[in-house]
């Protein structure tokens, strides 16, 4: 183990490890020297001494969720992201991962070790944990009985800030009726009734006009309603006699003959509706004081897809800073959520390649969000709902290719000759799934290089199952500005929102 240490130093100064003609190796770039690493450890100690404590409240708070963004994801992702520069990848920090103050959030739920989007950011979002598929309600309610909800609504943060003349935003790269972004201004029994062609399938709730998510943001009553509201699921709020605008073959699928675009714009003075990235960017924000924007039918494209074609659709980091400069506007201030939605589908999916590019998209969201900031007035949090069951597997050299097989270093301290190989001297892959679709039923294939770093390959997984789950384990919380050193520790999720309100004066009674 000594040699193969000291191995890696020398060969990470003379970067000999890093074979020219081997794609997945990559050069560290900077200079490590054990003279470096001892500079670099001063210099970040005496960087969190000088940590400013910010006791002052906040004017606006910004609330970053990667769903099911687990630690696992992060630590993939942020090698990804650096390998995608040509450097190695271990050393790089996510825009986020600079936040002076971070904690552990435990995701478990009232009846649930393993939860789902639902409760766990109704819980970030109101400060209750509840149950199981229920929406911005607390633990009283019984998932799908929606005679339960009134009286049980658990009040969001995006309410009291609306009710205390703030401004607020929800974007999404999800539906904005899917469960992360409904949690903050729907109050339900079933996260799925996301329009009133869902609700159908449950009589007693549609027969007693039970409003669905759709609805509920369109008919949104605190305070003068969102300003922003962005992402996908465009279908949800349109009818099923209506032809899509960018789909002409495809329809909206609401059941009441209602339009909630046009009902948005009816509703709001100022107002505006946009579906393409044309009319998003002819949006002037000085002007508009209620931005819809609904870019796909279902949840808009993940970044690598959306990129083949970047003019149809908005990318999250540009809906987040239209969003920040929009709500600037109030001198009172504003509340903002914006949600990387799809780190999660892709997860589900057992495709690792595009989530990790999803955490990069979510992570230059922040990037750019921070330019346009005031930290001495404004709270920015990142964290995620729950956690996926990727792991990071073998002893891969330093630089590997994050998407690569394993292969190690070999005995000499150089890297290995040949691939890392089970008992059956076949190779893996360093990132696989506990479950998912990528099982196989029988033997392992002989996996290389060229496929299994494809984008949509889906990496090996243990149990067969058809949709990738949930991981049960604690996710991260990043934070900087006004409170944000309360972020601390080993927390329960829904203290997050304590933070948030108590950084802007809301919600204590
Ligand atoms: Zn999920």
């Amino acid at each position: 183990m000594h040699s193969v240490l000291a191995g890696l130093m020398i060969a990470s100064i003379t970067g000999s490890l890093f074979g020219q003609n081997d794609q997945r190796m990559y050069p560290v770039k900077r200079v490590e020297t054990p003279e470096t690493w001892r500079r670099d450890g001063w210099n970040a100690i005496d960087m969190a001494k000088k940590t400013k404590i910010r006791t002052k409240k906040a004017k606006n708070v910004i609330l970053f969720l990667g769903d099911g963004m687990g630690i696992s994801t992060l630590t993939a992702a942020r090698i990804f992201e650096g390998q995608m520069r040509g450097e190695s990848g271990e050393e790089n920090r996510l825009s986020f991962e600079e936040f002076p103050f971070s904690a552990l959030s435990k995701t478990y739920q009232v009846n649930q070790q393993t939860a789902d989007s639902a409760p766990t950011m109704s819980a970030v979002i109101t400060g209750v944990k509840t149950d199981e598929g229920i929406i911005s309600v607390d633990q009283n309610v019984r998932f799908g009985d929606h005679t339960t909800v009134a009286g049980n609504e658990a009040k969001t943060m995006l309410e009291y800030a609306e009710d205390a003349g703030k401004w607020t935003g929800v974007i999404s790269t999800a539906r904005l009726t899917h469960a992360t972004p409904a949690a903050c201004y729907a109050h339900t029994a079933n996260r799925d009734w996301e329009s009133d062609a869902d609700i159908f399938k449950k009589k007693e709730a549609h027969e007693a006009g039970f409003p669905d998510i759709a609805r509920q943001l369109i008919e949104f009553k605190y305070g003068d309603g969102l300003e922003v509201a962005m992402g996908g699921g465009r279908s949800k709020f349109t009818p099923k006699e209506m032809a899509d605008p960018e789909y002409p073959k495809e329809t909206g699928e609401r059941l009441d003959k209602r339009d909630l675009s046009q009902e948005w714009l009816r509703k709001y003075k100022d107002s505006a509706y946009v579906w393409n990235r044309e009319q998003f960017e002819n949006i002037d924000v000085t002007k508009t004081r209620h931005l819809l924007g609904l870019f796909e039918p279902s949840h808009m494209k993940y970044e690598f897809d959306r990129l083949k074609n970047p003019s149809e659709e908005p990318s999250l980091a540009e809906m987040a800073t239209k969003a920040v400069d929009l709500l600037s506007r109030n001198k009172r201030g504003y509340f903002l959520m914006v949600e990387g939605g799809r780190i999660d589908h892709a997860h589900h999916d057992g495709n690792a390649f595009r989530a990790l590019r999803e955490v990069v998209s979510l992570s230059d969201a922040v990037r750019a969000v921070m330019k346009k900031v005031d930290l001495e007035e404004t709270l920015i949090i990142v964290t995620a709902d729950h956690s996926h069951t990727l792991v990071i597997q073998g002893y891969p050299a330093r630089g590997n290719n994050i998407l690569g097989l394993a292969r190690g270093v070999g005995d000499g301290g150089e890297l290995d000759k040949e691939d890392s190989t089970d008992r059956n001297k076949k190779p893996y892959t360093t990132l696989s799934y506990a479950n998912g679709p990528g099982a196989r039923t029988g033997d392992r294939p002989v996996l290389t290089n060229p496929q299994v770093i494809l984008p949509d390959y889906k990496q090996e997984s243990n149990m067969p199952l058809k949709s990738e789950t949930h991981g049960g384990e604690d996710v991260a919380i990043y934070a900087i500005g006004p409170n944000a050193h309360l972020i601390r520790g080993s927390m329960e999720q829904n203290w997050i929102f304590y933070v948030m309100a108590d950084a802007m004066g809301l919600a204590r009674k």
